[in-house]
């Protein structure tokens, strides 16, 4: 069966269901399969046919082994997808005959994260519910994985969420997304400080180790596995169907924050999907695309953008990617990363940067152009972006001029009406909530404003939270 090991080599092999309630490994690596499955060029083309969730169940059966059989696996994908508006799940917009758009926002919050974390809480709940064991999920958000998380675990029996964001610092969508969500097992904290005093905070709890026991805590942040897996579906799907429709590997390009989706493409193609290149977008907070450009990554502060999702400095799903620059080495990968986290910068080889480029290439955005873009794809096609998605089609449009003819797949990660200033400011009015979420505004809200002290937020968590 196929087993989980972590990027720094010195953690213990676990199978999918251990890997996935873990989150980091014990060594402070993430954890990736030890070989990657492939896919024939007979299955992929027949998924060329399929529908998301068929090719979904045949994409993750090699991935998940013993610990979810084939019919559950089916149980766990249709409840994962029902709450999607789409029936394609994943649509895909044209653009013309060469470009398209991947719309991943027709989840319950309007955001590409949905895809992953709706099927992590199934998948959570399957594998609790089997150990007859019961967790607190616990973590910090500063607008869109926050609800995300809330709307996968909302009524859920063997885990109770516990969600922390700054006071008065998160936009009225986002706050109204998580704090409107009214289920016993919710619990939202507005801390009174910044995202960051509430990452401290998350930080602490998970470092306190009693309370850590005492409370069963668990993560589902961005390097967890399973949200990986649930997003290398949708490239497998796009990609299959393009080849059938025009004969060629589509390039895609991927508004890029913690490098969790684009890593996700790059599984994909390693299992065999007709993938040509894949295009990091970033805003301003660029690191990654000078990373591309020269091979040395070097950490800069942080500025805020209009695609707050992607204002990041460190993305943690890049060590899943040097692992394998690094000939899967892990050793390696810990002294590179503890260098890095400790001293600055570290640079690839020329030669290792050729392979690099043959998969990956990058560009940036700054808020002017993101500006620009919205309004120009809404004048030239009357489609409205939202500030990150505008980000990956302003760069994939750069990377058309210098790649003419190829078959380009933008991914658009949030729905426009979660972030109405910026597309406001492009076009001069904000766009409609879908249907869904029209009564957003009236509906009552519940959350607790506590200070940012760890005494007092471990306080409320034992009062509230029963095992
Ligand atoms: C999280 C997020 C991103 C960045 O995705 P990563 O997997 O962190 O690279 C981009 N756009 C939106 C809207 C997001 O919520």
């Amino acid at each position: 069966m196929l087993g989980y090991i972590s990027t720094r080599g010195r953690a213990p092999r676990l199978g999918f269901a251990e890997t996935t309630l873990a989150g980091l490994a014990e060594d402070g690596g993430l954890y990736v399969p030890e070989a990657c499955p492939k896919l024939s060029p007979d299955e992929l083309s027949n998924m060329s046919h399929q529908n998301y969730l068929e090719v979904a169940w045949r994409v993750m059966l090699p991935f998940v082994g013993d610990d979810i059989s084939s019919p559950e696996l089916i149980r766990i994908l249709m409840a994962a997808y029902k709450g999607f508006t789409h029936p394609d799940i994943v649509p895909l917009h044209k653009f013309d005959d060469n470009f398209y758009l991947m719309e991943l926002f027709h989840g319950p919050t309007l955001a590409f994260k949905d895809v992953a974390l709706q099927f992590l809480g199934q998948v959570f709940e399957h594998i609790l519910a089997r150990r007859q064991q019961k967790v607190t999920i616990v973590g910090a958000t500063s607008g869109d994985t926050g609800s995300a998380a809330i709307e996968a675990f909302k009524g859920r029996k063997n885990a109770d969420i516990v969600i922390l964001h700054p006071y008065n610092r998160v936009s009225e969508v986002q706050r109204r997304q998580m704090t409107t969500v009214i289920a016993a097992n919710v619990f939202n904290i507005a801390i009174e400080g910044s995202f960051d005093d509430c990452q401290d905070l998350v930080k602490a709890m998970f470092n306190d180790r009693k309370f850590r026991d005492e409370m069963h805590l668990s993560a589902v942040n961005s390097i967890n596995w399973a949200r990986i897996l649930a997003q290398v579906v949708y490239y497998v799907y796009a990609s299959v169907r393009l080849q059938a429709q025009t004969g060629r590997k589509a390039a895609f390009c991927v508004p890029t924050g913690n490098f969790g989706n684009v890593y996700a493409g790059y599984v994909a193609q390693s299992m065999g999907a007709p993938i040509d290149r894949l295009v990091v977008a970033t805003n301003r907070n660029d690191i990654l695309h000078r990373f591309f450009e020269t091979g040395k990554m070097e950490q800069e502060g942080v500025a805020q953008s209009l695609s707050p999702s992607m204002d990041i400095q460190i993305s943690s799903n890049f060590e899943r990617l040097l692992f394998d620059l690094y000939g899967r080495s892990g050793s390696a990968v810990d002294k590179t990363m503890q260098y890095f986290r400790e001293t600055g910068p570290f640079q690839l080889d020329p030669q290792t940067m050729e392979r690099v480029r043959a998969l990956f290439a990058s560009g940036r955005m700054d808020d002017a152009q993101t500006t620009e873009v919205i309004a120009r794809t809404y004048k030239q096609h009357g489609y409205i972006l939202d500030p990150h998605t505008a980000v990956g089609v302003g760069v994939a449009e750069e990377y058309r001029k210098k790649n003419p003819g190829s078959v380009m797949v933008a991914l658009a990660t949030a729905h426009p009406a979660k972030f109405p200033a910026a597309v406001k400011q492009a076009i001069g009015f904000e766009p409609e909530l879908p249907a869904p979420l029209a009564d957003l505004y009236r509906r009552r809200e519940k959350y607790e404003v506590l200070p940012a002290d760890l005494g007092r937020v471990q306080q409320f968590v034992r009062e509230r939270i029963k095992l």
